[in-house]
């Protein structure tokens, strides 16, 4: 792997390679960009394969965090943080302390947060060591876990898609697939069903599907059948890929707006898309409850802040449907060049 031309290639401004003995750390810090501001970006406790993947992944997902930010109206960047997951596990505190040390001596260039693998009490290890953190339990002032609010923002997204296709934002009797009941697929569907929804879920983990259910009206099928349901909304709250040119042609949905990051496993899936009449909410514009969380978290705001800044992303998302309808673009390119015309206006 040639980590410069990948630098360069990504636009990227810097990768911080963190090891240490005692603790067995090995970490990437990953900051694509601090135009708009400091690069925030969770912080991944994976295992990989090799290190050339550590660092791809770091560097794909902090290019996907200055995205997110930047379409949100946040004044940050964007960066990404993996810690390589050891076989022979060693003391998990010390390594999260000794990774806040690491992230203290960026100077705030950098801010962590929850990601893949990690948890609250993690992050309140590495504030042990430094203040560029957040994503903090509510019992120890912060704001906990940003799952609920992502969800919340997947529904405006889903309400801005219904208002495009039918003239009308309401979810009553709409019928909604989700893929994965997990953090946010289990407050998301908590949310569609208040709004009226009726709902098809499917989970890897039967005991998430059967916690639901013990709560809520809903129809349990398999994860093979999930995305081949005939419904108005298809929300991805599972994993990567999940839409990709071998199971568009099956999709019987007219929407797809969930919370997984990077749903299209290439941006020109985005067009198969088009063709077949389906609308997509880009996955980054709609999932960015979670971002607004932690940043407001970490300025020391409060939950109803969180809440209005979150109901933005109706209005941003009907603005993405009219122009992509407009100059017949699809939606995640739309996306992509608003905030690639607002990052290059800086200089
Ligand atoms: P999670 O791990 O809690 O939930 C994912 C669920 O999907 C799990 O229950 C898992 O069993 C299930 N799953 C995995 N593969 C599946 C499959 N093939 N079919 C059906 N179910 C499957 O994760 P989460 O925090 O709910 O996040 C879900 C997605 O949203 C991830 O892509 C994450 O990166 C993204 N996201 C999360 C947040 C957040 O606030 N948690 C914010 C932004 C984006």
């Amino acid at each position: 792997m040639e980590v410069f031309k990948e630098m360069t290639d990504g636009d990227h401004e810097e990768v911080v390679f963190c090891a240490d003995k005692a603790s067995g750390l090995r970490a990437i810090i990953a900051i694509n960009s601090t135009k708009l501001g400091p690069a925030i970006g969770g912080c991944r406790f994976m295992a990989y394969h090799s290190e050339a993947e550590a660092i791809q992944d770091a560097l794909r997902l902090a290019k996907a965090m200055t995205y997110k930010s930047a379409v949100s109206g946040l004044d940050y960047g964007g960066g990404k943080a993996v810690i390589i997951k050891h076989e022979s596990g060693r003391e998990r505190d010390l390594l999260f302390k000794k990774f806040g040390v690491f992230v203290e001596s960026l100077k705030g260039k950098y801010i962590t947060t929850v990601d893949s693998g990690t948890t609250m009490i993690d992050m309140e290890n590495i504030r042990s060591e430094t203040s560029y953190v957040t994503g903090i339990p509510t019992e120890r002032s912060g704001l906990g876990d940003p799952s609920p609010i992502t969800a919340r923002g997947v529904v405006w997204g889903m309400k801005a898609c219904l208002f495009e296709l039918y003239g009308n934002d309401s979810l009553n009797n709409k019928v909604v697939a989700i893929q994965g009941v997990g953090n946010v697929g289990y407050y998301l569907a908590l949310l569609l069903q208040k709004e009226g929804a009726r709902l098809i879920v499917a989970d890897i983990h039967e005991e998430r599907t059967k916690r639901l259910a013990n709560e809520i009206k809903v129809e349990i099928v398999s994860p093979e059948q999930i995305c081949l349901q005939e419904v108005d909304i298809l929300s991805p709250c599972a994993l990567a890929s999940t839409v990709n040119k071998k199971m568009i042609p099956f999709f019987k949905c007219k929407i797809i707006a969930g919370a997984a990051n990077n749903q299209l496993s290439k941006d020109s899936d985005a067009e198969l898309l088009v063709q077949k009449g389906i609308v997509y909410a880009p996955d980054y514009v709609i999932n960015a409850g979670g971002l607004i969380h932690v940043v407001a978290e970490y300025e020391g705001q409060r939950m109803e802040y969180v809440h209005d800044v979150v109901s933005k992303i109706y209005q941003r998302m009907r603005n993405i449907l009219s122009l992509s309808r407009e100059k017949n673009i699809p939606t995640n390119r739309i996306a992509d060049l608003m905030v690639q015309e607002k990052i290059h206006k800086l200089p």
